[in-house]
């Protein structure tokens, strides 16, 4: 190594479900939402203005903010708004845990944690999920730096209940509690209400996933007013205006057609459904999801066999060849045309 790279600050990056370029492919691999955003989205991007794209946008982002603010019933100075929630929960990482003590979350969960967790210097200390991908509560209660935590996690779309989440919370009062809620809105309960109660609890939702708005980027997060006064200094001594003018106001009129994001979650969480049962007939295992993705190993078939099969078939899912994982397969819920078609070839596939 040569001497100026010695004191380089390195990291292994995380690496994101692939990105396919060609169209025909059917796209159940990185939790995106199979159907269009909002129509009142749609309406406002055809009218929007391109000239006012010279401008900076609102670094308070006000419209956005206060858009959320009546949805949730949350004060605007108690949300946190970002470029998608990996900046969100970026921040959160490079605000809040600044401790000599572990930041703790399952072995098994988003691998960007980790990855933050390097990045700044933070040290971590992963605590094993039990035999079925459940938290052990306990463990997490005191003694670390910090707590995070995916509801549901992800990549199992295992759902824990509010109390235990709670008891999480109620157990670390020394530290910040992170809980990730990519996924809530597809049938679990949020932790949002708690945030009342818990001065050092910070909830993080997106627009990725249940708003179909994933290539806008649109992250928040809801804190007492304290915990979201620290995270916003600390991004106005790093980036003053993340979130782009489009993002602002698009994420706004997404958030006022409530009636469609509804129906919307509701479609998935049908499909979701159905596909469970058809899994199982075909021999799949998998923890019961409330997410919109399926975590799933087949009895007779490793995972790699199978995620190139699938592949090679124009079907994109993930695998990932990691200890406890590599033989599950995570599938996005598509639309119900995708997940017969995905149904189909494992039938076919595992006749052979
Ligand atoms: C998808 C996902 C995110 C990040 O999504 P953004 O697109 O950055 O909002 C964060 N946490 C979990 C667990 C996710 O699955």
């Amino acid at each position: 190594m040569s001497s100026w790279e010695e004191n380089i600050r390195k990291v292994v990056p995380y690496v994101p479900g692939e990105q396919p370029k060609r169209k025909d492919v059917i796209k159940l691999n990185t939790n995106e939402c199979p159907y269009p955003p909002a129509p009142e989205v749609k309406e406002l991007a055809e009218k929007m203005q391109y000239e006012d794209f010279r401008l900076y946008p609102d670094p308070e982002a006000e419209s956005l903010v206060s858009a959320l603010s009546a949805y949730y019933h949350v004060p605007q100075d108690q949300i946190y708004v970002g470029v998608g929630s990996d900046d969100v929960l970026s921040m959160a990482f490079l605000t809040f845990f600044n401790s000599d003590l572990p930041v703790v979350f399952p072995d098994i969960t988003y691998s960007f944690y980790d990855v933050w967790a390097d990045l700044y210097h933070i040290p971590y200390r992963r605590l094993l999920l039990d035999e079925n991908f459940r938290m052990v509560k306990e463990d997490y209660f005191g003694h670390n730096g910090g707590v995070i935590f995916p509801n549901p996690n992800a990549p199992t779309g295992l759902l824990e209940d509010l109390d235990t989440v709670e008891d999480i919370i109620r157990n670390n009062p020394d530290v910040v509690v992170i809980v990730d809620e990519a996924y809530i809105d597809f049938g679990g309960k949020s932790a949002l209400p708690l945030i009342d109660k818990y001065e050092n609890l910070l909830v993080v939702q997106t627009f990725s996933k249940s708003r179909a708005m994933a290539g806008m980027r649109i992250g928040y997060a809801f804190g007492s007013k304290k915990l979201i006064g620290y995270l916003k200094d600390a991004k106005f001594s790093f980036n003053s205006y993340t979130m782009n003018r489009p993002s602002l106001e698009l994420g706004a009129a997404s958030v006022r057609d409530d009636a469609y994001f509804r129906e919307t979650c509701a479609r998935i969480v049908r499909t979701r459904e159905r596909v469970k049962g058809q899994l199982k007939e075909l021999g799949f295992t998998f923890p019961d999801s409330a997410s919109n993705f399926i975590f799933a190993r087949n009895e007779k078939v490793s995972g790699q066999e199978l995620f190139d099969a699938l592949k090679a078939h124009g079907i994109f899912v993930r695998h990932w060849n990691a200890p406890r994982i590599s033989d599950y397969l995570r599938i996005t819920i598509g639309t119900d045309e995708q997940m017969d078609a995905l149904v189909g070839f494992l039938k076919e596939y595992l006749k052979k």
